[in-house]
């Protein structure tokens, strides 16, 4: 069975896009796949050191995905901090990882800013820790939105070059699998892992500057769509969306050059399971005073529900932390398998 691994980040209000572009994927992937989903807030701490109810954070993510139909029974749901062998395994990708390679990611730059001298190092080391969270599971499989796609392809090339450098070790020590990476034979301890961000609309963007993504840090909270919103605020919230002032098209490429009309059209496709074509043979020619109200509908017919269980959660903490203490022991025991194998593949002492 494939394993498939994801996280998301405990900063603050789950949205629209991280529904859209990660948990309902995680929701999905159950049937077919070995799952861990993880409330990674090992990541929470990078771009800001302190945070107010850090621990509700944690629980409201969690909540989240239970309340999204997730099963932590059948699979793991845990928080990252729980579990030392990701930030372990970390420091071994951070050597294995090139400074360049970090220098180069969008999202460190978007987060860094212009003050980049001032960030934090785990900051800059941040796609480190996510190819260990990955990779200390051996995970294959990653859901994911699209903005998280170089952090992905930085994975890949260290565990390349971790197999690559090791390669004796591994064979030594008899815990590496033959694979093909492209048409190339290797043997290998840590799989190639495979991004999984397919979907109408794999990222979605700021109701309120649609070339910005929908994000928890940014401080418009007009600019997304929060999971705990009532029908009254994301009613008010889409129809202060920004628009152009032309009706809909009738087909996909008229939306080319149109980043709010395409953002609110890719989420009436991806809420509704349907093509961004099949919408607009639907809505093609009308205005969005007419289509904006259907998305409202829309939106709330699938959001209150899963808000409506969040909040019934959230009321019994006991219960969502049992939850965590027992994914997290069920996860440790994995990783620390990982850990040690990696130790004598390294050459450490154990
Ligand atoms: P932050 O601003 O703190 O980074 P975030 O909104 O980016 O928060 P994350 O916890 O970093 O959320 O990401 C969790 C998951 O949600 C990731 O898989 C990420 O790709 C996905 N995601 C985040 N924003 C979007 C978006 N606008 N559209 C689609 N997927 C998204
Ligand atoms: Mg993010």
């Amino acid at each position: 069975k494939p394993l498939v691994f994801s996280g998301v980040q405990p900063t603050g209000n789950l949205h629209l896009g991280n529904y859209l572009g990660a948990i309902r994927k995680f929701v999905a992937l159950q049937a077919d796949n070995d799952c861990i989903y993880c409330v990674v807030d090992l990541h929470s701490i990078t771009a800001q050191l302190v945070h107010e109810d850090l621990k509700g954070q944690i629980r409201s993510i969690a909540a989240a995905f239970i309340a999204s139909g997730i099963d932590p029974e059948k699979h793991i749901v845990f928080n990252q901090s729980a579990v030392p062998q990701h930030a372990e395994l970390a420091w071994i990708f951070n050597c294995v990882a090139r400074i360049g390679w970090m220098n180069r990611m969008t999202q460190f730059k978007d987060k860094a800013g212009k003050d980049r001298e001032n960030a934090s190092l785990g900051l800059l080391a941040y796609p480190s820790l996510m190819a260990a969270d990955i990779l200390v599971y051996r995970g294959t499989h990653v859901p994911v939105g699209d903005d998280q796609k170089q952090h992905l392809e930085l994975a890949r090339d260290i565990a390349m070059k971790f197999n690559l450098d090791f390669r004796d070790n591994i064979r030594a020590t008899g815990t590496g699998v033959d694979i093909l990476v492209g048409d190339e034979p290797v043997h290998a301890y840590f799989p190639m892992v495979e991004p999984m961000i397919e979907g109408p609309a794999p990222r979605v963007m700021s109701l309120r500057d649609g070339t910005k993504k929908m994000s928890k840090s940014d401080p418009s909270d007009l600019s997304r769509i929060n999971l705990m919103d009532d029908a009254e605020t994301i009613s008010k919230k889409i129809r202060k969306a920004k628009t152009d002032p032309e009706a809909l098209p009738s087909e996909a490429e008229g939306l080319k050059g149109r980043p709010e009309a395409e953002n609110l059209v890719g989420i009436y496709a991806a809420l509704s399971d349907r093509s961004k074509a099949d919408v607009l043979s639907e809505f093609g020619g009308q205005q969005f005073s007419t289509f904006k109200p259907a998305l409202v509908d829309l939106a709330v017919t699938v959001l209150s529900p899963i808000t409506a269980e969040m909040r019934r959660l959230m009321d019994d903490t006991a219960h969502i932390d049992a939850i965590l203490r027992n994914g997290g022991e069920r996860a440790r025991a994995r990783a620390e398998k990982t850990m040690a194998e990696v130790s004598d593949i390294i050459g450490f002492l154990r």
